[in-house]
Formats: structure tokens, sequence, C-alpha cells
């Protein structure tokens, strides 16, 4: 049956691919977006589609609709971009998921909220369990973001057990693909960029960092899974790719894939900038039944060969 759901931050990056594949089920779809870091480039091939409806919006304000579920994504989520106003960041977290948390109570509606693996900071367990505190700095510079987001599963918490709300808790790893902006500032992005560019691989610290990088499609497909598990195990569920890269490996990865002639150069290592990151994703592989399909290999081509259409060479 149709659903009317609402997309918060559905210009952006993974916003916009989920708004495409919701609609692919025969949903009606609103993408609701401040344009921060999103972009209209992102859904321009949906606007002529009757399901799709899109709303400048910023999740700071109330918002008032109709809708049987909510996916909260807005948020910028680039260091560059949700360290530029860190104020406006924990706002966006905090306020937004009470708005879209009373939208829900109000239309009865049931709400996903992305969290993320900055919920674990700079983590002391490898690979992450979803039962893990986390290991995070309260007044750094990625504090607007990672504490945002852990008050956001507070609340969402709190609204589930107070007024009763069908909520789901995802906690995204670093996710990649198409419709990344050009200025995202992340590190496939960059290295991509860069890389078609022939301009220096601009490594922060010595390299030996390490993340688990998901392809976008993956994510999506485990996003709606979880939306829609008829279990009602509400989370918080890791959803990534297992496979960890020293972030080196990947700068040497993405030069072999886009047969660049970019050398290396290494930069000072951000503050708080985490050391080992890799999920745990056994509990989606119990209670989705979902697991990433799509190698690195795979992913970064397909992420090289949007970026070579859209960049100026
Ligand atoms: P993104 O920056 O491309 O998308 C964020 C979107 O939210 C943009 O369209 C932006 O314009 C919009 N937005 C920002 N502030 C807003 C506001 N106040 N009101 C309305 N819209 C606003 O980033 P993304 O990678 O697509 O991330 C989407 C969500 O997923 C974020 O909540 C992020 O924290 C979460 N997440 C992403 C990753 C990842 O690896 N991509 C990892 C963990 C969590
Ligand atoms: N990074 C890098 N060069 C860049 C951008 C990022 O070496 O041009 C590093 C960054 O310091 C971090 C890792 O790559 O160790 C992932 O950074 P990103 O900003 O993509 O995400 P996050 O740190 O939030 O996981």
């Amino acid at each position: 049956m149709s659903k009317r759901i609402l997309v918060t931050g559905g210009a952006g990056f993974i916003g916009s691919h989920l708004c495409e594949k919701l609609l692919q089920y025969d949903n009606d779809v609103i993408c609701l977006d401040n344009f921060f870091t999103g972009s209209k480039d992102n859904i321009r091939h949906l606007l002529n589609n009757d399901h799709f409806e899109l709303v400048r919006h910023d999740v700071i304000q109330e918002y008032s609709a109709e809708v049987d579920e909510i996916y909260n994504f807005a948020c910028p989520a680039s260091p560059v971009h949700y360290q530029f106003d860190a104020i406006k960041t924990i706002k966006t977290s905090v306020m937004g998921v009470i708005n879209m948390l009373e939208l829900a109570k109000e239309s009865n509606a049931k709400i996903l909220q992305a969290s993320t693996s900055e919920v674990y900071g700079d983590p002391k367990v490898h690979p992450q369990v979803e039962s893990y505190w986390g290991n995070v700095n309260p007044i750094g510079v990625r504090s607007c973001y990672d504490e945002g987001k852990r008050c956001a599963e507070t609340l969402i918490t709190d609204y589930r057990r107070q007024c009763n709300i069908n909520t789901r808790i995802v906690r995204i790893f670093n996710t990649y693909g198409p419709n990344m902006a050009l200025n995202d500032g992340r590190v496939v992005s960059n290295f991509i960029v860069q890389a078609l560019q022939n301009k220096d691989i601009t490594i922060y610290g010595d390299g030996s960092q390490t993340r688990s990088f998901c392809y976008v499609s993956d994510l999506v497909d485990g996003l709606i899974k979880m939306m829609n598990n008829e279990i009602n195990f509400q989370g918080p569920v890791n959803l990534g790719n297992p496979v960890e890269k020293t972030i080196l490996e990947l700068a040497e990865l993405i030069i072999k894939l886009s047969n660049s002639n970019s050398k290396i150069v290494f930069k000072p290592l951000p503050s708080d900038d985490p050391i080992r990151r890799k999920p745990d994703i056994s509990l989606a592989k119990e209670k989705l039944n979902w697991q990433p399909r799509v190698d690195i290999k795979e992913g970064l081509e397909k992420t090289i060969d949007y970026f070579s259409k859209i960049i100026n060479y």
C-alpha cells in the first residue's frame, strides 16, 4: 500500500537516493530541505513526478503535514560543513528531531532517525557494537555533531517511552556514492575529485587511521528494511560495510581506479579524528537480514564515473 513519507534532508547525498527509492516503491514522498549542503541537482529528475513534493524548510522550525513515515536525515554530515556553524548544527539535530517527533506524535507516524557511528566517538571497542556507549569528547570540534546526534537518540527513545511513538534508530557508518557534493569535504569525494584533476591527494595525518566504507545503494536498502521491519525492532542498529581500510589504502585505490597521476601529500590530522572505525553488523544481519553487497572497487568505480561527469577539469 502506498504511504505518505517525509524525508528531511531529502536533497542531500543519502536523502536524494532514499527519495528516489521510496518513489520506486510507489510511495508519495515529501522532500524537505534548507539546501545548506543539499542541492536541487540531486532531485531535479524527480521534480516532474506527481508523487514527489519539494519543500524548502528548516527543521529547526516546526513543520506540519499528514504523513505515515518520517526519515529524519536533515543535518550536515561532513566535518567541514558541520563545524562551519557548530551552534546551528547542534540545533539542527536537537530541535530538528523534537520537531519531527512532535509531527510523528500529531500524525501518528513512524519515525526513523539517521544517527551515526560518531556516537561511538574515538572508540575503545573494535569493531563497534550497538551496546558500546562510546568515547566522545563533549567539548571538542566534533562535539556539535556527535553530541547532537547522541541527544537526538535520547529524545527519540524518550518520546517512544513517554509518548508511545513508533521509532527507529540507525547508526550509519561512512557511506559514499554519487550525489556527494563536489565541495563536500569528506574523504571519498575529496580523493576522487583530486585524483580526477591530477591534484595532490591530501591525507590528514599519516593515513594509518581506518574507516569502513559503505556504498549508498546498500545503505538505502538497509534503511528501508529497518523502517519496514515487522518484528518492531527499534534499534539502534549499525548500518555500514565492515570491510576496514586505512586512509592510505583508500588513496592508493582511488589513484589506481581513476588512472591518476596525483601524488599523495600529508597534512595535519584534525583534532579528535577517530583512529579506527568498523561496524559490527551482526544485529542488522540477524534482525533485518541485511548486509552490504557492493564491494569497494565497484562502488568507487561508480562514484568516480559520477564525478567525472560533473567535475571541472
Ligand atoms: P548531506 O550533507 O549531503 O545531507 C544533509 C542534508 O540535510 C542536506 O540536503 C542539507 O541541505 C540538509 N539540511 C541540513 N541542515 C538542515 C536543516 N536545518 N533543515 C533542513 N535541511 C537541512 O549529508 P549525508 O551524507 O546525505 O547525510 C544525511 C544524514 O545521514 C545526516 O543526518 C547524517 O548525519 C547522516 N549520516 C551520514 C553518514 C554518511 O557517511 N554519509 C554517516 C552517518 C550519518
Ligand atoms: N581525510 C583525509 N583527507 C581528506 C578528507 C578526510 O585524510 O581530504 C581523513 C579524515 O581525517 C578522517 C578520514 O579521512 O580520518 C575520514 O574523514 P571524513 O571527513 O570522510 O569522515 P569522518 O572523519 O567523519 O569519518
